[in-house]
């Protein structure tokens, strides 16, 4: 379709403003000549995220940890509509522990599997990528219904793979209200954090000493856009229902609007 404008709308450009300091990787100098840097993902969500913040709590001026908690996971700290870091990283491999990827791991063990069992690269590829995560741990599924469903009937490995999910989620909240300078309001989005009351409750428990209240009615009844804090809460927390492709089209029209489609 020679006639068809093409546009390409990158899920890593809402991260660009990622200060040096954040985005470098603590290896030789040489890495950062090569372009190995803090990438982030998720970015089109984040930045629909935070323009729908908002317009539902009408206010201009929020410290955000964002939580995209879907088969692949991630979480930023935004500061109203700038991206300050993100969890995922070089690849959407960094950060959380996700559906059937692993996260943040040791890069010693990769360097043990090659020199000890001598795994190649595209087996380490496979295994990172696609038997880890809640599907490694659970043997069992990469989805949090499944992982739900086993820990109801007392599965062993189910329920470390739901402990360990719930551990990474507020460990990576933690590390991001650390760097945020202020932080109040927390998103949930994405396939987990929209529709799992019981993670969204698991994840804001033990979080009141940062101001995080969770309203256990409004959280059970959520559906769609809603605010779940409490009204002791300091913190508002929101769910927010991804919309990527809201976000392209809204762009893309943006584009069209300065003449440049
Ligand atoms: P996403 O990648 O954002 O499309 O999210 C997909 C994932 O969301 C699925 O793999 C499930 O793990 C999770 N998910 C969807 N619905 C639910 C639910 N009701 N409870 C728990 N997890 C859910």
């Amino acid at each position: 379709m020679p006639n068809i404008p093409q546009v390409g709308v990158f899920d890593t450009s809402f991260h660009t403003t990622i200060p040096d300091y954040a985005n470098t990787y603590p290896g030789p100098y040489l890495w950062k000549e090569l372009g190995i840097k803090r990438f982030g993902f998720h970015g089109i969500n984040y930045e629909y995220c935070s323009a729908r913040c908002s317009v539902l709590l009408k206010k201009d001026e929020f410290k955000t940890v964002c939580c995209h908690l879907g088969n692949g996971s991630s979480i930023a700290a935004i500061d109203h509509t700038h991206s300050i870091d993100t969890s995922m990283g070089f690849t959407p491999l960094e950060g959380l522990m996700m559906g059937s990827r692993c996260g943040s791991i040791d890069p010693g063990i990769i360097l043990f599997l090659e020199q000890q069992y001598h795994q190649s690269p595209e087996e380490i590829f496979k295994t990172l990528n696609y038997e880890s995560g809640l599907k490694g741990i659970s043997g069992s599924s990469n989805d949090m219904r499944d992982i739900i469903d086993l820990c109801s009937k007392n599965d062993p490995r189910a329920k470390l793979s739901f402990e360990m999910y719930v551990y990474s989620v507020k460990r990576n909240i933690g590390a991001m209200i650390g760097i945020l300078n202020g932080f109040n309001t927390l998103i949930f989005t994405a396939g987990i954090g929209e529709n799992s009351a019981l993670i969204r409750q698991k994840v804001c428990q033990g979080l009141q000493h940062v101001g995080v209240i969770i309203d256990e009615q409004k959280n059970l009844s959520c559906s769609g856009d809603k605010l779940i804090s409490s009204g002791c809460s300091s913190i508002d927390i929101l769910v927010v229902k991804a919309q990527e492709d809201w976000c392209i089209a809204h762009k893309i029209s943006e584009m069209r609007s300065n003449g440049l489609l």
